[in-house]
C-alpha cells in the first residue's frame, strides 16, 4: 500500500489507478470505516482512504484537540484490508497558507446537526470538495451513520459537478446495537451501557413502523421515551423526509428517524431509514 502525503503524490498515484473508489475518514478506524474500504476494494480497481482530522468541521468548543489519532495502527489496518493507497496529508496540504475558500451547502444542511453545530457542514463540504478535487475518484463511499452528512455531500457533489458518485453504506453496529463511532472511545463502562438506549429507541420506532404506524409524532415520542433514559441527554429526535430532511408532521411513506445525544463527554448520533433503500439515494 502506498502512503501518500501530498497532493502531488496523489496525482501521480491516481494517473495509473483505473477506476478509483475513495473512503474519506478522520482515522481511529473501526469496523464501520473498514466496511466502506471493503466496498471500495470490491467495487473499483483501486481503493484509497484518507485519514485527516479536519479542523474546519469542529466548533471552537468541540473535541478537535482530543479527537483520537492513531495513524500507525490505521495505516496497518488499511493495508490489511487491501486498500491500494492511504492519503494522510498535513493540515497545510489541504488548507494552504492564505486559504479562504469555503463551500456552503444549501437548506439540507440547516436542520439537525446543522442547527446544533454551526459551521459544521461548511467544514465537511469544504474538505470533501477539496479531497474529491485532489483524488478525482469515480466513486466515494460514506456511512449511513452520518445520514445528514451523506445527503449534504450527495447534494454538494451534484450541484458542484464534482464527478464522483456519492454512495451510502449501512451502519455497522456492536452486537447490542450501538453504532460504531470513533467517539465511543470517550465512554466509561457505565456510559457505554447507557448508550445502548439510542439504538434501542430507534429500533423500537422501526418496529412500530413495520407494524404500520406512519404518524411521525407517534414515532418521535416512542424514540424519546426509550432513548432518553439513564445517562443519555437527548439533543434532538427527528422524523424527517429522507431526501430533504424536512421534519414530518404527519403521515409519510418514507422517513429517516435520527437522533443526537450527549452521553458523558461523547456526542453520539444514530438513525434508521424507513420505507426506502439506501441505494436509492443518490
Ligand atoms: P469519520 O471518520 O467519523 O469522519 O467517518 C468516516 C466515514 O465512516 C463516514 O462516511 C462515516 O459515515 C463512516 N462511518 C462512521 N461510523 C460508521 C459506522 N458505524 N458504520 C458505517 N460507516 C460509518
Amino acid at each position: 500500500m502506498k502512503v501518500l502525503r501530498t497532493v502531488a503524490d496523489v496525482r501521480a498515484w491516481r494517473a495509473g489507478a483505473g477506476r478509483v473508489g475513495f473512503v474519506p475518514t478522520m482515522g481511529a478506524l473501526h469496523a464501520g470505516h473498514l466496511s466502506l474500504v471493503e466496498r471500495a476494494v470490491r467495487e473499483t480497481d483501486a481503493a484509497i482512504a484518507s485519514i485527516f482530522v479536519n479542523p474546519t468541521q469542529f466548533g471552537p468548543s468541540e473535541d478537535f484537540a482530543a479527537y483520537p489519532r492513531r495513524e500507525a495502527e490505521d495505516i496497518t489496518l488499511l493495508e490489511t484490508y487491501a486498500c491500494a493507497a492511504a492519503f494522510v496529508p498535513p493540515v497545510a496540504e489541504i488548507y494552504p497558507p492564505g486559504d479562504a475558500t469555503r463551500v456552503t451547502p444549501g437548506p439540507i444542511a440547516a436542520p439537525l446537526a446543522g442547527a446544533a453545530r454551526p459551521g459544521h457542514f461548511v467544514g465537511v463540504a469544504t474538505v470533501v470538495a477539496k479531497l474529491l478535487a485532489i483524488v478525482r475518484s469515480d466513486v466515494a463511499f460514506f456511512g449511513q451513520k452520518d445520514f445528514q452528512q451523506l445527503r449534504v455531500l450527495q447534494t454538494v457533489a451534484r450541484d458542484l459537478r464534482l464527478g464522483a458518485d456519492i454512495v451510502g453504506c449501512p451502519t455497522v453496529r456492536e452486537p447490542d446495537g450501538l453504532a460504531l463511532s470513533s467517539r465511543n472511545a470517550y465512554l466509561t463502562a457505565e456510559q457505554r451501557r447507557d448508550a445502548v438506549a439510542l439504538s434501542r429507541g430507534l429500533f423500537a420506532a422501526r418496529e412500530l413502523w413495520e407494524r404500520g404506524e406512519r404518524d411521525a409524532r407517534v414515532l418521535r415520542a416512542r424514540v424519546r421515551e426509550l432513548a432518553g433514559t439513564g445517562g443519555v441527554a437527548l439533543e434532538y429526535v427527528s422524523v424527517a423526509d429522507p431526501l430533504t430532511l424536512a421534519e414530518l408532521d404527519a403521515q409519510s411513506e418514507t422517513a429517516v428517524i435520527s437522533l443526537a445525544a450527549r452521553v458523558g463527554r461523547a456526542r453520539l448520533i444514530d438513525n434508521v431509514l424507513l420505507g426506502m433503500d439506501l441505494a436509492d439515494l443518490r
